[in-house]
């Protein structure tokens, strides 16, 4: 297929500085560049004043190799959203070139754009966008409807949807809640769902916007632990964040100013379970209680041992 064009010239600079026996990087962008063009058509200008040209993204190089955690940072108006939707193949820059998986996207026509979005990159956003009255199981089904006959795979069978949604249910721990609405789980909880949804169709990389946005401390650190095991098992994420605490936890850190990349480092590397552990803990120090579950001051005997069962045990309250 033409759409499986071989990467193009762009990359030998990157190859070079790949170690040898390398794969090809999932993600390669070169001179990206995006204009939005203000005024102008439909809008009123004053005689001889010129459509305004807002310089979002400056000439961006990045790329990115399979089994990746890479945050991307930035403070507000630098590009990170007009960034994350040329990744997601939601938006095609001004110029440039930007190959995901060995398909040049730049060139490719409105269709397999669309079936590249939709095969190649699973979307977390800050408000888990779950539909309301639909399951856990069905939300995580609907990514695998999307699969056309005609292009380069089958579509799944029901069964095959079922098989898959369950079992991506299941990695994310939320294997006995397959049946409950969105309203019925926690927020911590339906960010699982939408990873769920989002690792489904076994995408070439997790794009998740602000993921841990709308949760508490303790949900947030379940989500990152979450990414964790995730990339651990061979996942790429690219996370957008404005939040240093959580980008602590990825293995990479890109930072843009005003439309430029302007550093790229190692992340910190911190571990989010222990991270969560220690926070129970100083949680229950807090609450009068030991971590053990024994009563210590307060009142003992009145507070039941504390359960950690992230995600997998008794259901909570619905927010
Ligand atoms: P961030 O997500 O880091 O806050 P954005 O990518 O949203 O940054 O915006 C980068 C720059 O591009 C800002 O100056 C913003 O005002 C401008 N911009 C973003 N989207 C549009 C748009 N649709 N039309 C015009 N200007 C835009
Ligand atoms: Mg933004």
């Amino acid at each position: 297929m033409t759409e499986a064009t071989a990467l193009a010239d762009s990359a030998a600079p990157s190859a070079e500085v790949l170690p040898a026996g390398s794969p090809p990087p999932v993600i390669l962008m070169r001179g990206i560049r995006r204009e939005y063009r203000m005024g102008g058509r439909g809008h009123r200008q004053a005689k001889g004043e010129d459509a305004v040209v807002v310089r979002a993204l400056r000439g961006v190089d990045f790329s990115a190799s399979a089994g990746e955690f890479v945050s991307v940072m930035g403070p507000s108006g630098s590009g990170k959203s007009t960034l994350m939707n040329i990744l997601g193949c939601l938006d095609k820059p001004s110029a440039g070139a930007y190959s995901l998986d060995g398909i040049e996207t730049s060139q490719s026509d409105s269709d397999t754009f669309a079936y590249i979005r939709n095969r190649k990159i699973g979307f977390v956003f800050q408000s888990f966008n779950l539909l309301a009255r639909t399951t856990a199981l069905e939300n995580v089904e609907l990514p695998l409807f999307y699969r056309r006959p005609g292009k380069p795979e089958k579509p799944y069978s029901a069964r095959e949807r079922r098989d898959r949604a369950k079992a991506a249910l299941r990695e994310v721990g939320l294997e006995k809640r397959m049946d409950h609405y969105p309203s019925q789980l926690s927020g911590g909880q339906q960010q699982r769902v939408a990873i769920a949804r989002a690792m489904v169709g076994d995408p070439a990389f997790i794009l998740a916007d602000e993921p841990t946005g709308n949760l508490d401390s303790e949900m947030s650190l379940e989500i990152m632990g979450l990414f964790q095991q995730l990339n651990g098992q061979g996942k790429t994420i690219i996370m957008v964040t404005h939040e240093p605490e959580f980008a602590a936890y990825t293995k990479r850190i890109i930072t843009l100013r005003d439309g430029m990349l302007v550093s790229d480092i190692a992340g910190e590397g911190k571990n989010a379970q222990e991270e969560l552990a220690r926070w129970k803990k100083d949680n229950a120090l807090l609450n009068g209680k030991t971590p053990g579950g024994g009563a210590e001051a307060g009142e003992p005997g009145t507070d039941e041992p504390g359960t950690d069962e992230p995600g997998t045990g008794e259901p909570k309250e619905a927010a």
